[in-house]
């Protein structure tokens, strides 16, 4: 039964033509996916709209060839050709049971547009505002260029009506839209009628949404998403600007969606903000205006939902994430079912799909994007098969999940962990500052494990291949996990690190382990790139040690970019107070601590340190799996039919590949095998008839 506190957020919302059937609501986000794999799009929207959302949003669509932010993979509506795709997207929306919007974008001097060549177009001549620097311009706007802009903007809305989107937006936020610099004092400085006074750089905005509800003509409800606080003070949109703006244009969307900053603020990592971090800054604008207001926060608590919209901050819970590592959490939340919540760990790793331009990943949920590719799904998976009874061995993110998806399935199942904890290396990590979230990867899984009757855990209890073949399992999974080097080896080094004597070696292992360094003065060299050393370092220097930072790139936790944490993660180590050493190396130990060399010209420095913490690479844990597979003749008498590694045991990577890794082995095990060389589908280019015909796009006739 649900909790009752929980019934306002089932409470249907008009949104000016149509009707939310709850207060869920799918903010529009990108998924890595976009015009290349728009099957896979669909599918992975339809399951939202199936997991109880009221409404689900595409991410942002290119509404013309001046809008194209290649390399980034979006959805385009530049002309009718784009129109299958998303008329697909809306369609396996409805399917799922709810009201589909999209999100259009003209994105203005943020888009370099590599592909279409185009000049970008801005409010003023400035170099483009594009997250690779790219070495181009926008050219100010002239009125005709902004008649032109309302025109496209037109057409899109057109065309998104003729192929079934309910909501319709106007996008205006994250410094990502064209329109956010024409609201900006940074950036507008224009003298006419588009520029100057808050009204003036709101003009462009009244005027696209006032097109967007006269073309709309109350058959599609109009949203506006838009950036707060662009969190630079008076040089930005501040509160008392985003007042005035939204109290002028108060009731001409049906929906204010409200975003803080750039995307770097919006989503922000569980790291670096909480859960409802936003709400100080959108809360009281929903006085402003009689429409409905949407606004995100990384919710995951029902109870905190519920309370904001009593307490009339939103009326609409908006979600990209929590709605990524959970598609049923509204489903879930109806049904009182509110600890079956996967509740999302807030490691932007599903960000990481965009920035990599590779179909959008989830920790927490290894089925998101792969419910077209594999036909995964967040909540079903397919009965067991047989009878068999598996042993998996480790409880880390790859054991935990292939335990809880083989558990589904009906196997029988042992798990084993040596250590008193289940979790693995998130257990470890998730007690460093500021990863405490991530605990969620084992709650989550812990939770369900102790419901199933055909699950078996034991703690404490290290496995070696003797116990294993004494036991009558089927099927053995190594999940043993990747320890942390020693020797240094890993991107830098390809052999052992060189030392001519040698301070004392700390590796992440041995600091989650509560080992310290003898003397105050540590080195942690940084050859890994992710969070890790970034976050020891942060860990040290808190407890007083005089912590020195080497890496070989250019930055902190350089893979960072990715996730939206660099420049937060910089912000952090240095105001900790630890010395960052970029472009450096370390060349090789001795026993005043290390020397270190410049990876340009090799330039070489003694760094004294009582301590190196070497954060290079791990070695997969595969003494058992090496010793099994040497006994393979035994196998039989134990009944052994497989014995396999998953997870970091099989290949060092993330938490999030070791989580898929074990949905992997469990998805498959019993599955006939594939008789082609790719495991997933893919969609291919359609090709144009005549290619290299010399015929210009200007006469072509199609
Ligand atoms: P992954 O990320 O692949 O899940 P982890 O390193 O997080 O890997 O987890 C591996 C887990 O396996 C650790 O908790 C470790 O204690 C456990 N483990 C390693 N060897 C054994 C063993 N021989 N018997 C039982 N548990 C083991
Ligand atoms: Fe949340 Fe991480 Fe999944 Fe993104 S990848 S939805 S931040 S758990």
């Amino acid at each position: 039964m649900r909790d009752p506190r929980h019934d306002v957020l089932f409470e249907p919302v008009q949104i000016g033509p149509i009707t939310a059937r709850n207060r869920f609501f799918q903010v529009p986000h990108c998924s890595g996916m976009g015009y290349r794999d728009p099957s896979a799009e669909a599918a992975m929207r339809r399951v939202k709209a199936e997991g109880g959302w009221a409404v689900v949003c595409t991410e942002q669509v290119e509404i013309h060839p001046t809008s194209d932010i290649t390399p980034f993979i979006e959805l385009r509506i530049w002309d009718d050709e784009d129109l299958p795709a998303l008329e697909l997207i809306a369609t396996a929306i409805h399917d799922g049971g709810a009201l589909a919007g999209i999100e259009l974008a003209h994105n203005g001097m943020n888009s370099p547009n590599l592909t279409t060549r185009e000049p970008p177009l801005g409010p003023v001549n400035l170099p483009v505002a594009s997250w690779g620097h790219d070495p181009v311009q926008a050219r100010a706007m002239t009125k005709s260029d902004i008649a032109s802009l309302r025109r496209w903007h037109r057409d899109a809305v057109r065309r998104s009506l003729a192929v079934g989107y309910d909501l319709v937006y106007v996008y205006a936020g994250h410094a990502l839209s064209g329109i956010q610099y024409f609201l900006s004092p940074r950036y507008n400085t224009r003298t006419d009628e588009y520029g100057g006074s808050v009204r003036n750089r709101a003009r462009l905005l009244r005027e696209l949404l006032a097109d967007t509800r006269d073309v709309a003509e109350g058959k599609a409800a109009v949203a506006c998403r838009i950036t707060v606080d662009e969190l630079i003070g008076d040089a930005g949109i501040s509160r008392a600007e985003i007042e005035e703006i939204v109290g002028d244009l108060a009731e001409l969307p049906d929906l204010w969606d409200f975003v803080l900053g750039s995307w770097e603020e919006d989503s922000v990592t569980s790291r670096f903000g909480p859960e409802a971090g936003q709400e100080p800054y959108v809360r009281g604008l929903k006085k402003l205006t009689t429409k409905p207001v949407v606004g995100v926060g990384r919710f995951t608590s029902p109870d905190t939902m519920a309370r904001q919209v009593r307490e009339g901050v939103l009326d609409l819970i908006g979600a990209a994430r929590p709605s990524i590592a959970d598609p049923f959490l509204p489903r879930k939340i109806e049904e009182g079912r509110v600890e079956d919540i996967r509740e999302c760990i807030g490691c932007n790793i599903c960000v990481s799909g965009d920035f990599t331009m590779s179909p959008i990943r989830c920790t927490q949920n290894p089925a998101m994007g792969e419910e077209f590719r594999r036909g995964w799904h967040p909540e079903r998976i397919r009965p067991r098969q047989s009878s068999a009874r598996i042993l998996i061995v480790g409880a880390g993110p790859a054991g935990l999940e292939a335990a809880r998806a083989l558990g589904q399935r009906g196997y029988e199942i042992v798990l084993t962990e040596a250590r008193r904890e289940l979790g693995g290396r998130v257990a470890a990590e998730s007690r460093l500052p500021g990863l405490h979230a991530w605990k969620r990867v084992v709650e989550y899984r812990e939770q369900q494990l102790r419901r199933m009757p055909n699950v078996e855990i034991y703690l404490q209890s290290p496995m070696s291949a003797d116990d294993i073949l004494e036991h009558g399992f089927d099927h053995v999974v190594m999940a043993t996990g990747a320890p942390w080097r020693r020797d240094g080896v890993g991107r830098w080094h390809t052999h052992p690190m060189p030392a001519e004597g040698s301070p004392q070696i700390l590796t992440p292992d041995d600091l989650m382990a509560g080992r310290r360094a003898a003397g105050s003065r540590v080195l942690v060299f940084d050859d890994d790139h992710y969070y890790l050393g970034g976050v020891l370092a942060e860990l040290l220097a808190a407890e007083g040690y005089q912590v020195r930072l080497v890496t070989p790139a250019a930055s902190v936790s350089d893979w960072t970019a990715n996730t939206l944490e660099l420049v937060k993660i910089r912000q952090r180590v240095m105001r900790a107070g630890v010395a960052v050493e970029p472009n450096r190396t370390v060349l090789r130990l001795c026993a005043s601590g290390a020397v270190t060399g410049c990876v340009f010209t090799g330039e070489e420095e003694a760094a004294e340190a009582d301590a190196v913490v070497l954060v290079t690479a791990r070695l997969p844990d595969d003494v058992l799996y090496s010793e099994l597979q040497a006994r393979q003749p035994e196998w039989a008498q134990s009944r052994i039919t497989s014995v396999r590694a998953i997870g970091d045991a099989w290949a060092p990577a993330t938490i999030a590949a070791a989580v898929w890794s074990g949905r992997r082995y469990a998805e498959e095990l019993d599955a006939p095998a594939l008789a082609r060389p790719v495991p997933f589908r893919r969609e291919m280019t359609a090709l144009v008839s005549s290619p290299g015909d010399g015929a210009s796009a200007l006469t072509r006739q199609s």
